[in-house]
C-alpha cells in the first residue's frame, strides 16, 4: 500500500482533472482504485464516489438521497444503533420538514425485523440500517430488510453503513439489495480520511459539496490521489484475506468471551443473544468503576482498548447505541471496547485476560 501511495506524496503532483500526461497519470491511479473498490463490493466502477471517509459518505447518502426524493414523501427511518454520521444528519432533516423515525431494539438488544418493517410507510423516502455495529459488533439483516422495504415503499432509497463490516463480512451491493453502501479506508488498514459511497445504479443524489463536478458531480473537489490509491489497495487486500480474517477474528473474540466468563462480573455483551457478531469488536461490560479507569490501567500494561466508540469521544454523553441495548447510563459507562484486526494475536488476548483478571480484584472495591 505504501508503494501505491508514495508517488502521489513525493513526486507526482499532477491534478487528476488536468488533460496533460501528469494529470492523466493521476486519473489512471484513481480509476484503478475505483475498479478495486467496485470489484470488492460487486458494484460498477462508475458508481463509486470517493469521499473524505465514512462520515462524509453517510452524510451524503442520508442528506443527498432524502433531498433528491422529497417529491415522493418526507418519511425517513434509520436503524436503532446507527453511527452518529447517519443518525445526526437524519435528525437534522427534521428542520427541513422531514418526519424522521429511529428504530428501536427489543429490551434485550435484539433487532426485530418485523417491528422495523412495520415502521416503513408508502411515502418512506430513505431507510438506513448499518450492516454491523461499531460498538458491539451486532450484524443486522440488511438484505432481508431491503427486500421488505422494497415491497412497501417504492421510492425509498435504501442505504447501509458497511464501514465496520468491510473486510470482516461479505459486502456485496447486489446481494444486499441496497441502493448505497458507505465504506471507509482506515477500517481495512488504509489511510485515514478516505472513504466512498458506492451506489447500485444511477440514482438521484443531491451533492453536499458543489464545485468542479468531480466524482460524477456528486462530490466536487480535487481528489485525494494518495489516499484513494492506498484505499483501493487496502480494500483489495482485505477482500482477498476475507475468509481467513473472519475465522481468525471470531476465534479471538470467542477466546476473550471464554476467558471473561471466568472473571466475576465481566462479560462480552451479546445483544439479543446474537450468535453471529463481528469478530473484530467486543463490547465488554466490566462492572465496578467506569470503564475509563480500566482503560488507563490496561494502557499502563501495554493493552490499548477504547471506551464506547472513538466517534463518541467528542461528545460527553453515554452512547445511544449502548443505551439502546437496555443498559442504564451507569452500565453504558462500564463498557470497554476491544477491537481486533487481522494482525491481532492470540497471545495479546491472553495478555489482556490476565490483566483484566488482576484488575477485577484490585478495582472491584473502588
Ligand atoms: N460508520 C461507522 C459504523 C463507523 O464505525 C465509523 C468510524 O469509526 C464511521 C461510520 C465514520 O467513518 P470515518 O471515521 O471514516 O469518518
Amino acid at each position: 500500500m505504501r508503494e501505491r501511495m508514495l508517488p502521489w506524496l513525493v513526486a507526482d503532483w499532477g491534478n487528476p482533472s488536468s488533460r496533460h500526461s501528469f494529470g492523466v497519470k493521476a486519473r489512471t491511479a484513481i480509476d484503478h482504485s475505483r475498479e478495486q473498490v467496485a470489484h470488492a463490493l460487486g458494484a460498477k466502477a462508475e458508481r463509486v464516489v470517493f469521499t473524505s471517509g465514512g462520515t462524509e459518505a453517510n452524510n451524503l447518502a442520508v442528506l443527498g438521497s432524502a433531498r433528491a426524493r422529497r417529491q415522493h414523501g418526507v418519511h425517513i427511518l434509520v436503524g436503532p444503533a446507527e453511527h452518529p454520521s447517519v443518525r445526526d444528519p437524519a435528525l437534522a432533516l427534521i428542520d427541513e420538514g422531514f418526519d424522521v423515525e429511529v428504530g428501536q431494539l427489543g429490551s434485550d438488544g435484539a433487532f426485530d425485523i418485523d417491528a422495523f418493517l412495520a415502521s416503513v410507510r408508502e411515502d418512506t423516502v430513505l431507510v438506513s440500517l448499518m450492516l454491523a455495529s461499531n460498538e458491539h459488533g451486532s450484524i443486522y439483516p440488511v438484505a432481508r430488510v431491503a427486500a421488505g422495504v422494497r415491497r412497501i415503499a417504492p421510492h425509498a432509497h435504501i442505504h447501509t453503513d458497511a464501514v465496520q463490516a468491510l473486510g470482516k463480512l461479505e459486502v456485496d451491493i447486489v446481494e444486499l439489495g441496497v441502493d448505497s453502501v458507505s465504506i471507509s479506508a482506515h477500517k481495512v488498514h488504509g489511510p485515514k480520511g478516505t472513504g466512498a459511497l458506492v451506489l447500485a445504479s444511477e440514482l438521484p443524489i443531491r451533492p453536499l459539496v458543489f464545485g468542479g463536478g468531480q466524482e460524477g458531480a456528486v462530490r466536487s473537489g480535487t481528489e485525494n490521489v494518495a489516499g484513494i490509491a492506498g484505499f483501493g489497495e487496502a480494500v483489495q487486500l482485505a477482500d482477498e484475506a476475507l475468509v481467513t480474517t473472519r475465522a481468525h477474528l471470531s476465534s479471538l473474540k470467542q477466546r476473550l468471551a471464554d476467558g471473561l466468563a471466568e472473571i466475576d462480573g465481566m462479560r462480552v455483551l451479546t445483544p439479543g443473544g446474537s450468535k453471529e457478531t463481528l469478530g473484530s469488536i467486543a463490547a465488554v461490560l466490566v462492572g465496578g468503576p467506569p470503564a475509563e479507569v480500566y482503560l488507563h490501567h490496561l494502557e499502563e500494561r501495554g493493552i490499548l482498548v477504547s471506551v464506547g466508540s472513538a466517534c463518541q469521544a467528542h461528545k460527553n454523553e453515554a452512547s445511544p447505541a449502548l443505551l439502546a441495548l437496555g443498559l442504564s447510563a451507569e452500565e453504558a459507562r462500564q463498557v470497554l471496547r476491544f477491537s481486533f484486526s487481522r494482525e491481532s494475536q492470540v497471545s495479546e488476548v491472553d495478555a489482556a485476560l490476565e490483566v483484566l483478571q488482576a484488575l477485577a480484584g484490585e478495582l472491584s472495591t473502588l
